[in-house]
């Protein structure tokens, strides 16, 4: 299998380029729309075509790709099906593998950062989304979140993993890639060790999170599967699509 990790700097996103080398089928885990063109160009350098997007959850720091990757390749766009989105060509749920030629996911139910986040887990790796981050996790405190909830899709599903696997994450702010079940079990300062579940609401509680700079927009713009809104203010024009070439030629 082919894999990259690629960032996008604004949000500080990971997207996950997964390629079957047999059918040359590729996937591309929570691609952002505003760096959709270089990683289109990237799974086309590696000689594959893209056949999925499928994103973890409603993003609220920037749009998804997965719609405009559909009109400019014919990719069809997965995402849990928890959502019930209607632009969604194939709704995902746990206990039911999704395939793409030899790449098999493995869909979880990991509610707490939103109620319909999903991980996907591939043979010894997982895509935790914003559900376990390396040293930390998503917010709670939006689109129904709720931190107790988030503590046990960690504890009992991600945690409950073998410890060798490795954990890719949606977001990193410090430069880190990636990190390990067992890692994250021992040293996670919000979720590892011995903390209790009144303990971790009480840190989520206390974060004193600023209001997302950019959540009026991209939730209801990844609700229609990734639109960059129209009223969209100058000095958020950073999260919209970059045009490779100029419509002007
Ligand atoms: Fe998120």
């Amino acid at each position: 299998m082919i894999f990259r990790q690629l960032f996008e700097p604004l949000s500080s996103t990971y997207t996950y380029l997964l390629g079957d080398e047999d059918t040359g089928q590729a996937v591309l885990i929570d691609p952002v729309i505003a760096t959709m063109d270089r990683d289109l160009a990237e799974v086309r350098r590696l000689g594959l075509t893209l056949a999925f997007t499928v994103d973890t959850h409603i993003h609220a720091d920037h749009i998804t790709a997965a719609l405009e990757m559909k009109r400019a390749v014919g990719s069809k766009i997965a995402a849990p099906a928890h959502d019930r989105l209607a632009c969604v060509d194939l709704g995902l749920e746990e206990g039911r593998p999704f395939k793409v030629g030899g790449i098999v996911l493995q869909p979880l139910h990991t509610p707490g950062h939103t109620d319909g986040h999903f991980a996907y887990v591939l043979a010894g790796r997982v895509f935790t989304g914003d559900a376990l981050l390396i040293d930390g996790c998503g917010r709670t405190d939006f689109q129904n979140g709720d931190a107790e909830a988030l503590y046990k899709s960690v504890r009992e599903k991600l945690f409950a993993l073998p410890g060798e696997t490795l954990v890719y994450p949606a977001h990193d702010y410090q430069g880190r890639f990636v990190s390990s079940i067992a890692q994250e079990k021992m040293r996670n300062p919000r979720l590892g060790g011995e903390t209790t579940v009144d303990e971790f609401k009480s840190i989520m509680a206390s974060l004193n999170l600023p209001y997302p700079a950019f959540i009026d927009y991209a939730v209801p713009g990844n609700r229609l599967c990734g639109v960059c809104p129209p009223d969209l203010p100058d000095k958020l024009a950073g999260y919209c699509r970059q045009m490779t070439h100029s419509p002007q030629g």
